[in-house]
């Protein structure tokens, strides 16, 4: 129960309905007997920055999760970035310091990655591809690189996009091998969907058969999208005997790390 004195964090995004952040959240603020309380926020976009103005002076909201479409602009407008949402641009958590600064970081990769290393994935010396450059391929992306992978291919329909999120990676990991070029998917270790593709029960494949036929049984397949929670994608790797990672198990992941960051919760929850 939301009490005068219970402490706020909230979801914000524009629409929001679908989120399933409050649930995970406010389930474990009950269970661990805390007086907080996640609330989701829908807002319009022109009334952004009135809303982070507010933020700053809401002393009962310790911190905020973003979520789509508004990473990427709530970037711009907080006092501190951590170094990954700084070479990201795009936010996905912001703490409340008690002074009213916000500081903003990404923890759509960790996230990622934490599930990925539960499903037995180490990314050390590991070849990764990375279907998908926009936020959160480029969030997989990056956490794959500070998790030291030996060689990580980008793809993308939009292949300027592509390139450009290799390029930049390249100047912040020169030491490994990133690129946008591949002909088969024998070699890799992850194959990762980060489009939104296989959503909703389309049906889609976000790689064409030609090139799934190639994929290793040994791979680890991952897929980011939440509905279904096993995609074609996933069930395609899982007929070949792959380990398989859904979305959902991505964004339960990444709870312990959005809550961290506002400072209501273990990284490991
Ligand atoms: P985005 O629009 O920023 O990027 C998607 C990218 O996919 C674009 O660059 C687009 O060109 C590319 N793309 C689309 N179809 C493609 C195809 N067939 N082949 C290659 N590239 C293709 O979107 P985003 O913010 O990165 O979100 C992507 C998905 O991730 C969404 O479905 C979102 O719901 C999901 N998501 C999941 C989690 C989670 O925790 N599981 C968290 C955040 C977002």
């Amino acid at each position: 129960m939301i009490r005068g004195s219970t402490e706020l964090v909230a979801i914000i995004g524009s629409p929001i309905a679908q989120v399933k952040s409050p649930e995970n959240f406010n389930a474990w603020f009950t269970e661990n007997g805390q007086d907080l309380a996640m609330i989701a926020v829908d807002m319009a976009e022109q009334n952004l920055a009135a809303f982070i103005q507010s933020l700053r002076g809401w002393k009962n909201l310790r911190g905020c999760v973003v979520t789509v479409p508004y990473k990427q602009v709530l970037a711009g407008q907080l006092d501190q970035l951590s170094p990954r949402a700084a070479a990201l641009d795009s936010v996905n958590v912001i703490r409340r310091e008690a002074n009213g600064r916000l500081l903003g970081d990404n923890v759509d990769g960790e996230g990622f990655l934490k599930a990925a290393r539960a499903h037995g994935f180490q990314p050390d010396g590991r070849r990764a591809l990375v279907v998908g450059s926009g936020g959160v391929g480029a969030a997989i992306a990056y956490s794959l690189c500070e998790g030291g992978v030996r060689q990580l291919v980008i793809a993308d329909l939009d292949q300027p996009r592509a390139e450009l999120l290799a390029e930049r990676l390249c100047q912040a990991f020169p030491r490994i091998d990133i690129g946008n070029q591949y002909e088969s998917l024998e070699a890799f270790d992850l194959v990762a969907n980060a489009t939104p593709v296989g959503m909703d029960g389309t049906g889609e494949m976000p790689l064409p058969g030609v090139l799934l036929e190639t994929l290793s049984p040994a791979a680890l397949v991952a897929d980011v999208v939440t509905s279904p929670v096993v995609t074609p994608f996933l069930e395609f790797a899982r007929v070949l005997g792959c380990r398989i990672q859904t979305g959902p198990e991505m964004a339960r992941a990444q709870m312990g790390n959005l809550g961290a960051h506002m400072g209501v919760m273990p990284q490991d929850a």
